[in-house]
């Protein structure tokens, strides 16, 4: 299982490597910090989580290749956890039929002011503006007509497809918004931070939705994390059981398979209390923590929710998620305020991703349990 090899890792200067020495896998003895045998899950963790790191990295001949197969062992596990989980629908939730009403509503809602900012979009004049790429190529555009993904689609549709999220002028932007002015472009994928944020954020709205359509409580914040992200919610009914987990995964496959667009508008502070006046803890976000105007709300599918965003283009670019653990937390962490439920998930932009992301778990869970067993 082991690389018998050297990785050298020439600086140390990011401060998420301080996780990696936590972790035990690298000495902190930094610039020539190296692990005289690292297992391929361990590589495949630093190549995951810290993709620029390995353009600093040089492997040295592996002598034994290692085959990435499950061992027998893992592989009675992995067939006795999905007989398991076959087995286990009994008693479990399923999704609201019909679903809240408080869905319907916010639609109707949007799809009034998307009318109206669709006719203020095709009103606007159509003006030529330059957009300056990185490396200092300039593309010719069309003010609020031309968007990220137009651009990068004319340069190739590999690159179209292999883009995240944009950055306009130092500010992450969504692909299919519209640009509004001369600008620099970026156009960022998966082995950027900022991108995979991005990715792990809009995951979780799916998650939001799915948790909706099957619970059908009040949704509060839906962060990424280090490693994924989760989405709080308000649903005093009931607990929620990791047997449910299966279920949400399910309703979130369907909702990747319908590749639902992530679509966006900004809307003043009265029109969105009236669209959450279910909402008793996004009420509060408006009057507490929105100070402008105006602010952002963005829909995929039916899930309606109040975000600054950027997301990715639609949901069909998260092609693999599992839901990970659920805990009870409270509204914004205090011990007084409400208590809400904790759901949390990792997902990635390939299934081999999170194929590689669960066996370093295993690796992982593996290692503690040895660390446990000579204390
Ligand atoms: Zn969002």
């Amino acid at each position: 299982m082991h690389f018998p090899t050297l990785i050298y890792i020439n600086t140390f200067t990011n401060p998420h490597w301080a996780s990696m020495v936590d972790y035990g896998l690298i000495t902190p003895d930094l610039g020539q910090a190296l692990s005289p045998s690292v297992t391929y899950s361990e590589l495949m963790m630093i190549k995951l989580f810290y993709p620029w790191r390995t353009k600093l990295m040089h492997c040295k001949e592996v002598s034994t290749p290692f085959q990435p197969t499950l061992s027998p062992l893992s592989k009675t596990k992995a067939m006795k956890e999905k007989k398991k989980k076959a087995e286990d629908t009994s008693g479990t939730v399923s999704e609201l039929n019909p679903w809240p009403e408080f869905i319907q509503k916010r639609i109707n809602l949007w799809d009034k002011y998307k009318t109206q900012y669709q006719e203020q979009l095709a009103a606007k004049p159509e003006l030529s503006i330059v957009v300056t790429l990185p490396d200092g190529k300039t593309v010719e555009a069309k003010a609020w007509r031309t968007t990220p993904y137009d651009v990068a689609k004319g340069i190739s549709q590999g690159l179209a497809d292999s883009t995240i999220i944009a950055r306009v002028n130092n500010e992450l932007w969504d692909l299919d918004r519209p640009l509004e002015g001369d600008c620099k472009l970026e156009l960022l994928r998966w082995d950027n931070t900022d991108a995979q944020a991005v990715f792990w954020h809009s995951s979780a709205h799916m998650l939001g939705e799915a948790m909706e359509r099957v619970y059908g409580g009040c949704l509060c914040y839906g962060p990424p994390i280090e490693e994924g992200f989760y989405y709080d919610m308000y649903y005093p009914e009931k607990g929620i059981s990791s047997t449910d987990f299966h279920v949400l995964e399910g309703l979130v496959k369907k909702i990747a398979k319908e590749k639902q667009p992530f679509e966006r508008l900004e809307l003043t502070k009265e029109q969105l209390l009236e669209m959450f006046d279910y909402n008793p803890f996004k009420v509060r976000i408006l009057n507490e923590k929105v100070n402008t105007p105006t602010t952002t709300v963005y829909r995929c599918g039916p899930l309606i929710d109040l975000c600054r965003g950027p997301h990715v283009r639609h949901t069909g670019k998260v092609k693999a998620l599992k839901v990970t653990k659920n805990s009870a937390t409270y509204w914004e962490g205090k011990a007084d305020a409400e208590s809400l439920q904790r759901i949390y998930g990792v997902s990635f932009p390939e299934p081999k991703q999170l194929k590689e992301w669960e066996m370093i778990q295993e690796e992982a869970a593996k290692r503690d349990h040895r660390k446990i067993g000579r204390v």
